[in-house]
Parts: structure tokens; sequence; C-alpha cells
């Protein structure tokens, strides 16, 4: 079936001597593979618009549970800013990255709006270390260890929450609290802004940095310790952000 499908190219992998298979993350059908037929060649259409974050129309020949094929590919947005900024692209690899691995567990169709919304906004320029912390507070429902941040996660006490500890996984109450590390609880309010947000919406914001590093770092921790996602991508952005 001939057909039009939106999305962004999350891997590539050459086949043969002038072809590849692109691994595309499509609004419609969740990720699919589509052969590239003599994309790899100096001369070819597809060449250019075959490469990784390639974000666009893909005219294919659909075929479900099989490769599809390519016959063109209209760009919807270049992404260039991205493109030429290779920590933005560390970024957006880590995005993908990690949008397909949670895919495997879940084919929402709002873990495309998120993705390709969150792509847009690194994009535009805004604070790449939010914009994906706000993308992965939102995934991790659908990694199912998704954050409870009302109560204190031993008790369920509502009340006296002192800190919020990644280590034990939410909030701590006065009673149940131990030797965490203290956090300024502000941060809980700002991390369920980021779970709420629409990030199409997102355009200014007014956090300040050791917020903003407090949530990330409670994000990578509780990543590292409850997903049980391992990213070669995040590894990197990691000694970037010197955690
Ligand atoms: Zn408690």
């Amino acid at each position: 079936m001939l057909t039009n499908v939106e999305g962004v190219i999350l891997s590539t992998t050459p086949f043969g001597e002038t072809s590849k298979i692109i691994n595309v993350f499509t609004k419609e059908y969740g990720v699919i593979g589509i052969m590239c037929k003599g994309a790899m060649g100096i001369k070819s259409k597809l060449r250019s618009v075959t490469q990784n974050l390639t974000f666009g129309t893909f005219n294919i020949y659909y075929k479900k549970d099989k490769l599809s094929t390519l016959v063109s590919v209209d760009i919807i947005n270049p992404l260039k800013r991205i493109k030429e900024d290779i920590l933005l692209i560390s970024y957006a690899s880590y995005l993908s990255d990690l949008v397909y691995q949670v895919l495997k567990q879940s084919n929402d169709e709002e873990i495309y709006n998120d993705y390709i919304n969150a792509i847009l906004k690194l994009e535009e320029g805004l604070n790449p270390v939010v914009i994906t912390n706000i993308l992965e507070v939102k995934l991790l429902d659908y990694l199912g260890v998704g954050l409870n941040l009302t109560s204190c996660i031993m008790c369920g006490n509502k009340k006296e929450i002192v800190t919020l500890s990644s280590e034990k996984g939410g909030l701590i109450c006065k009673n149940c609290y131990t030797m965490e590390r203290i956090v300024p609880i502000s941060i809980v309010k700002v991390l369920n802004m980021y779970y709420l947000v629409d990030i199409k919406s997102v355009s200014k914001l007014a956090l300040k940095d050791d917020v903003i590093n407090e949530i990330n770092r409670f994000l990578t921790s509780y990543y590292d310790d409850y997903t049980g996602l391992y990213l070669k991508s995040k590894d990197f952005l990691k000694t970037i952000q010197k955690l």
C-alpha cells in the first residue's frame, strides 16, 4: 500500500553495497523498518533525507510487520540548530534511544507527540536539560515506574515530607527519614509541573540552575535504579553534565 507517514529516523543500518534500512518512529504505526534502495549512492536523492534525526513525511510502500520501502521524503523541519550543535545532537540522540526502549513496553500514541514536541523544543533553543527531564518524567509511567509525588514512599504519610530520595524512589516523611540526602522540597512542585505540562506549550523557563540541576540529578539516578534501562547515549550526557 502506497501511503504517507509522519516520523523521525531513530537509527540507520547499511544494507548491501548502496542501500540502507532506516528505523522510523512514525505517528501512525510506531517504529517501522523501511528499506531505502540505493540511498547510500552518491547521486541518490534519498541520500540526504535518510540520515538519523530526519523529521519528515515518508512516502512509502507500507507492509505490516515487514520492511516497508521508501519512495521519497518531504522534510517537515530540517532541525538545523540541533544538527549543527554536537551537544544538542547528544541530547536528541538520547531522547531517540530512550523512546525506542519505551516503545518496546508501550505503544501509546502520546509517546510520539511528547517525543516530537521535545525534539522541536530543543530545536527552538530551550534548555536541553529541562526538556530532557520533562520527557523523562512523562515516560516513567509507560515504563511502569511512575513517580509518586504526593505521599511518603515508605508509610503513605502526606504531611511532614522532608526530602525526595532517588534511592528510596520518592518522598520521605519526618518519621521515615534515615540518612537520605536532603533536597529542597520546592523541587517536588517543579517535578509535578514537568509531569503535567504539555511540552508543546513550554516557552520561557523561569527556573533557577540549582533547581534544574537537582531535578536532573534526581531523575538520572531514579532512571538508573528503577527503570532497568542502560543507554550509552545517556552515559555520554552524564559525562558532559559531570554526574
Ligand atoms: Zn513516612
